[in-house]
C-alpha cells in the first residue's frame, strides 16, 4: 500500500488517500473520455476508510452509468477539476482519478478497462515527435521509471493551458 495526496487545480480541496499502487488502471469509457476533457482516465479504487478530504467540498454530477447504475462524479466547482466517482448512496468505495495525486509520475497503470472505446491512435502515440513545454524544442526522452533520476517536476511554471 502507498499513501499519497493531492489536491484540484486550484488548491480548494485537498485530499490524502491510501491505494493498492498494483491496482492504478486506465479507463477509456466514453464518459470518462467527456468528463475528463482528454483520452482517457487514470483512476484507483479506493475504501472510505483509505481516503480522507482535507479541505474543501467537491461538486457532485451524478450520472447514468453504462450499467444503468447512478453514479456520482466529483469535482471543483470553482477549477473543474474531476476529484472522484462514488455510489451517490453508500459510498463505501471510492475512484479516486490520479491525474490530481501528486505522486502521479510513480503510479504506472496495469490495466486498460473499456478497452473497446480506447481513442483509435493511442497506441502510435510513443512514435510521434515530442517537444519541450510549447517550444518547438526537441524534448528530452520519456520520464524515468520510479527509483530512476529524473528531471525537476516543472508542471506548475509557464503558462500552458
Ligand atoms: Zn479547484
Ligand atoms: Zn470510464
Amino acid at each position: 500500500m502507498m499513501d499519497i495526496d493531492g489536491a484540484c487545480l486550484c488548491g480548494a480541496i485537498r485530499y490524502e488517500a491510501t491505494i493498492d499502487p498494483t491496482k492504478v488502471r486506465i479507463c477509456h469509457c466514453n464518459q470518462c473520455q467527456i468528463q475528463s476533457a482528454t483520452a482517457f482516465r487514470i483512476g484507483v479504487l479506493v475504501a472510505r476508510e483509505d481516503f480522507r478530504l482535507l479541505s474543501g467540498e467537491p461538486k457532485v454530477y451524478v450520472k447514468t452509468a453504462e450499467s444503468g447504475r447512478p453514479r456520482a462524479l466529483a469535482f471543483c466547482a470553482d477549477c473543474g477539476t474531476a476529484l472522484y466517482g462514488t455510489s451517490p448512496t453508500e459510498q463505501t468505495m471510492f475512484s479516486l482519478r490520479l491525474g490530481t495525486a501528486r505522486q502521479r509520475r510513480e503510479l504506472e497503470p496495469t490495466v486498460q478497462i473499456w478497452a473497446t472505446e480506447a481513442l483509435p491512435w493511442l497506441s502510435r502515440i510513443a512514435s510521434m515527435p515530442r517537444v519541450a513545454g510549447q517550444t518547438g524544442r526537441p524534448a528530452p526522452p520519456p520520464a524515468a521509471l520510479p527509483g530512476e533520476a529524473r528531471a525537476p517536476d516543472t508542471h506548475h511554471r509557464g503558462d500552458r493551458a
